[in-house]
This record gives structure tokens, C-alpha cells and sequence, in this order.
């Protein structure tokens, strides 16, 4: 059965539109999101309301937390802060007892989401490398886990663990991030990039669908209305880079 992976739409209703149009058109069962919902884009209200509306399991990122919560807040660089402050004016009171319910994780049979490394998720660690993606692969709740925050596709696949004195290593391989067939025996970290704002060099939404009973795991990538959503990130005084950055996938 198809579950649709989606992460960081930040504010881009734009691009969650196409990539719902590209979800209904796949046999998805349910969607799970991974976290950023706001943050960057103009329509941060549209997009939670959206995707409250479609997706059964929702985590929390660190830009969602950030609308409740001062000092996570600081920790953005200076656009991402400042777009957080205008996300802030525009949903605060309406949202936050709904930000405040998000998880941290969530956990079912053998599938695992969580925004960032699930090592400590409050700490919002990327998982980049594969020294990070060996760390996250101690923790030992999951075989497929998927994670979102760093914007770029990613897999790592765990091929086997070996005993050392001080415990046991996994031994990791990163692979293509586009399409895989899982291997049961084997246990999987999955990015399926940025919905919002892909920032591996390719401009299209980006999320995932995986066949939870066959284990197949396949990258979506979906062209969208960029210059409108660029638009009006300029018409909102929001910071013009973070209108530019769309069209770069950076
Ligand atoms: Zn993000």
C-alpha cells in the first residue's frame, strides 16, 4: 500500500497543490509529513490547513517550533528568522495549540518518521553524511526511517553491523536517493527532499512514495507555478533572496 512522504513545504502552497494533484494520482493510501510547514513561503496558513486536511500523520519541524517558541526561534539564520516572525503575525494565535500537539517522532510497525536525526529530535541534527547516518542507525526502533530538515534526497541503507569492543558499528552505504526496492533484512534512512524548497540543485517539489508491503520506495519530483510562488514572496516583504532561491533549488 503507497504511502506519500512529503517534508518541508514551508509556506509554498504552490507546491503542495501539484504535489496533492501528484499524490491522488498514485493509489497513496496516507500521507505522512515530516515537518516545516511554515517558515520561507507566503501562504504558511494555506499550507497548514492543507495539509492538516490530507496528511494522517504530521511531525513537528524545527521552523513549527519555532512559531511557539522564542529561543528555537533565535537558533534561524537572519531570513529564516525574519520569515518566522511574519509567519508569526499571520498564525500565531489561530495555530499554536495545533503546533503545541505535533510530535517529535511517530513510530509504526517498521516505519519510523522523524524531522531530523532521531538520536535526540529536539536537537534537530541534519543526517548528511554517513558518519551522521551510522550515529542515527544506533537508535534501533525502526527499519525504514524517514527524516526530512536537510531539503536534499537522500538514502542510506545499513548493510550490516558489526561488533566492536565498545558496542556495535553499522556498517553504512549511501545510495542513488531516486528509487530502491528495501531489502528486509536491511534497515533504511530516507530523505525525500523538500516539497517547498528543494535545495539539491533541481527546482521541481520533491517528495516520495513507498509501497509499505512490496518495499519499494520511489522519488517524485514535480514542476510547480514557481514564478507565482516567488511573487508573492516579494509582494509579502518577505526577503527577495528567499523568492530567488526557487528557481536555483538551492
Ligand atoms: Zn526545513
Amino acid at each position: 500500500m503507497n504511502v506519500a512522504i512529503l517534508s518541508d513545504i514551508h509556506g509554498n502552497l504552490e507546491a503542495l497543490e501539484v504535489v496533492l494533484d501528484d499524490v491522488a494520482r498514485h493509489a497513496v493510501r496516507r500521507i505522512i509529513f515530516l515537518g516545516d510547514v511554515v517558515g520561507y513561503g507566503a501562504d504558511p496558513k494555506a499550507c497548514i490547513d492543507l495539509i492538516r486536511k490530507h496528511a494522517s500523520i504530521m511531525i513537528l519541524g524545527n521552523h513549527d517550533y519555532a512559531v511557539i517558541n522564542g529561543d528555537e526561534a533565535k537558533k534561524l539564520n537572519p531570513d529564516a528568522l525574519f520569515s518566522i516572525l511574519w509567519s508569526i503575525d499571520h498564525i500565531k494565535n489561530e495555530y499554536e495549540s495545533f503546533i503545541k500537539l505535533l510530535p517529535y517522532i511517530y513510530a509504526d510497525n517498521h516505519i519510523c518518521a522523524t524531522h531530523a536525526s532521531p538520536l535526540n529530535p529536539q536537537i534537530w541534527d541534519y543526517i548528511l553524511t554517513r558518519e551522521e547516518a551510522v550515529s542515527a542507525f544506533s537508535v534501533k526502533t525502526f527499519r525504514v526511517l524517514f527524516i526530512g530538515h536537510s531539503h536534499c534526497p537522500c538514502i542510506f541503507v545499513e548493510k550490516e553491523q558489526k561488533r566492536m569492543f565498545t558496542g556495535e558499528l553499522s556498517v553504512v552505504e549511501e545510495l542513488n536517493p531516486d528509487n530502491i526496492v528495501t531489502d528486509i533484512a536491511k534497515r533504511y534512512i530516507i530523505n525525500p527532499g523538500s516539497v517547498g524548497q528543494p535545495r539539491d540543485g533541481d527546482p521541481r517539489a520533491s517528495y516520495g512514495i513507498y509501497d509499505d508491503i512490496d518495499g519499494i520506495y520511489n522519488l517524485r519530483r514535480v514542476e510547480y507555478d514557481i514564478d507565482k510562488a516567488s511573487k508573492k514572496i516579494k509582494e509579502a516583504g518577505l526577503p527577495d533572496n528567499l523568492a530567488d532561491r526557487l528557481y536555483l533549488g538551492k
